[in-house]
């Protein structure tokens, strides 16, 4: 059996898709009220795109199964929105659990930053507790194979920096860059240069373009700048992320809608979808 019949699919799950803090009111539902986390399912081992609140239902989605897989936790950086679920992620807690935890800080420092939400008097269960077996590793500006797939990071603009990745099956690709402020020249240039040709990019669009007017320097994009990135990569698919927590479903609607005039292939994040990247099998 090869690879690609062991796994025939590159697809990428949303388990939480808002940026800045949880908003589970009624009027988000629709989207999803959790924080930032993703992930790629390979079957004996899943990738995980940070820890946002929406890693506590896939921690929960993991241990249900026959057996847990190898759990490989990126980082693209440190702020509430995408670390504030692990103290919730139950495989930590769970003693055959190995979960290799990868960002730009070397190891000990993403230790320090992690356990560092897991102290008196914010949490009850110190870092030093956890059960299940820990890895830490340095990934920044170069590629590793990651749960079979190869993993290319990369700096984007976001205040104490965010880092972007590509992930690659070798047939298809998928670009998370999600924190990151358009306009900055360097970053714009390589986020264009490493999207090329992908099949899917997921863009932080937290703000419409009136309301960045007043948002310069907060780190975030609009969907305009999404679309626009992926046409310039020549990227057929486009999915807007990071939503604001003041955007309802029906702003939500509305933006996606103004987005799809201009780029059809566009879609929002939405909590439990999953796109596939690869051709449906014949
Ligand atoms: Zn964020
Ligand atoms: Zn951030």
């Amino acid at each position: 059996m090869t690879n690609a019949d062991k796994h025939p699919a590159l697809a990428l799950t949303f388990w939480g898709v808002r940026g800045s803090i949880p908003t589970p009111v009624a009027a988000n539902l629709g989207h999803g009220g959790n924080t930032a986390c993703l992930s790629i399912d390979r079957g004996d081992a899943i990738l995980i795109l940070d820890a946002g609140s929406g890693i506590r239902t896939l921690g929960r989605d993991l241990l249900a199964r026959p057996a847990l897989p190898e759990i490989h936790l990126l980082f693209t950086h440190f702020h509430w929105d995408h670390i504030q679920g692990l103290p919730f992620f139950e495989p930590l807690f769970h003693p055959e659990a190995r979960i290799v935890l990868y960002s730009f800080h070397p190891p000990e420092q993403l230790r320090a930053v992690l356990a560092g939400q897991m102290v008196a008097p914010y949490f009850p269960v110190d870092f030093q507790q956890v059960a299940g077996h820990l890895e830490f590793h340095q990934f920044e500006h170069s590629t590793r194979t990651i749960a079979g797939l190869a993993v290319q990071s990369f700096d984007l603009n976001h205040p104490q920096r965010s880092q972007g990745y590509r992930i690659s099956d070798g047939r298809h690709s998928i670009v998370i860059a999600t924190d990151h402020e358009h306009g900055a020249p360097d970053a714009d240039a390589r986020l264009n240069a490493i999207a090329q040709k992908a099949d899917l990019l997921v863009y932080d669009a937290q703000y419409t373009p009136q309301e960045y007017e007043q948002r310069h320097g907060w780190g975030h994009s609009t969907w305009r700048d999404a679309v626009t990135v992926a046409r310039e990569a020549g990227i057929p698919r486009v999915v807007l992320f990071h939503h604001d927590p003041a955007h309802d479903d029906d702003a939500l609607e509305a933006i996606l809608a103004e987005a799809q005039d201009v780029f059809p292939g566009t879609q929002s994040a939405r909590e439990g979808m999953t796109f596939c990247v690869t051709p449906p099998a014949h």
